[in-house]
């Protein structure tokens, strides 16, 4: 049974249609990647999915349930996780103490800020221990390089016990070597989680290197859905991308 199941979506901004009729789904443990150039519908697509903009046509099913006019809490609740094109972390905090939040927000319980920052230590170590980031637990967020911050976002996203993960560029603004890594650390723990993950991303060899299924969308219509190999050798994704630099070539 697919996880996340999206029908006839679209969206559109007076009379201007960002996201017109996509129609995909999406396995339990499944990398799926949505690509496109800039501009194509994908962060729209991604914010109708999670609750956050009212889509103007189609349903949107998870888990069996229809979220199509469901808040983001209520979507969360359900089991998503999401990480941002532009990574949101409390920088007053430290690091372990906003995987804590996350955890506390999880489990219901919100007792003061003297209580959390005692409750869930050891399951916040996990998860920093899981994305790398342990040795970094008791630094605050705001002195930290990007890299580790969109690390850091993934164990807050991960603390949410996610089936079904939504990343938005979960490599922008990460230095080449940084962004295969974590895209490696993604679908590792994907696949030991049966986590199925939606995602978009610039680096074509994140994309090509880590998705089981890829979706290309163009001017907010989905042009090609295939593994790798087929949307590789796709003559109008191909032609898509002409303008925007190789598909093989440096990210844009
Ligand atoms: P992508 O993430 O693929 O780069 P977006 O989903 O951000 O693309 O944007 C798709 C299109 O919708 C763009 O042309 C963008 O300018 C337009 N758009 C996005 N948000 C709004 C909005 N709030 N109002 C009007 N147009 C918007
Ligand atoms: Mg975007």
């Amino acid at each position: 049974m697919s996880i996340l199941a999206v029908e006839n979506l679209g969206k559109s901004y007076s009379g201007f249609q960002a996201v017109n009729g996509v129609s995909f789904a999406l396995q339990a443990g499944e990398m799926l990647a949505l690509i496109g150039p800039n501009g194509a519908g994908k962060s729209t697509c991604f914010n109708m999915i999670d609750g956050q903009l009212r889509p103007s046509t189609g349903r949107i099913r998870m888990f069996g349930h229809d979220v199509t006019d469901a808040p983001a809490r209520a979507i969360w609740r359900l089991g998503v996780g999401r990480t941002f094109q532009i990574a949101a972390t409390f920088g007053s905090m430290t690091v372990a103490e906003n995987v804590q939040v996350a955890l506390l927000s999880h489990h219901h319980g919100w007792y003061g800020w003297r209580w959390a920052a005692r409750a869930y230590a050891r399951e916040a170590n996990n998860l920093l221990t899981l994305v790398g980031m342990a040795n970094q637990a008791e630094r605050s967020c705001g002195e930290l390089a990007y890299g580790d911050v969109k690390r850091l976002e993934l164990a807050i996203a991960l603390a949410n016990d996610p089936k079904l993960l939504l990343m938005d560029e979960p490599t922008a603004g990460m230095a080449p070597t940084e962004r295969g890594a974590l895209m490696a650390l993604v679908s590792r723990i994907a696949r030991e989680r049966t986590i199925g993950v939606l995602f978009t991303e610039h680096d074509m060899d994140a994309v090509f290197g880590h998705a089981d299924r890829i979706l290309v969308l163009n001017r907010g219509v989905l042009i090609a859905e295939g593994a790798p190999a087929e949307i590789r050798s796709n003559s109008q994704v191909q032609e898509v991308y002409l303008g925007a630099g190789s598909l093989f070539g440096a990210a844009s």
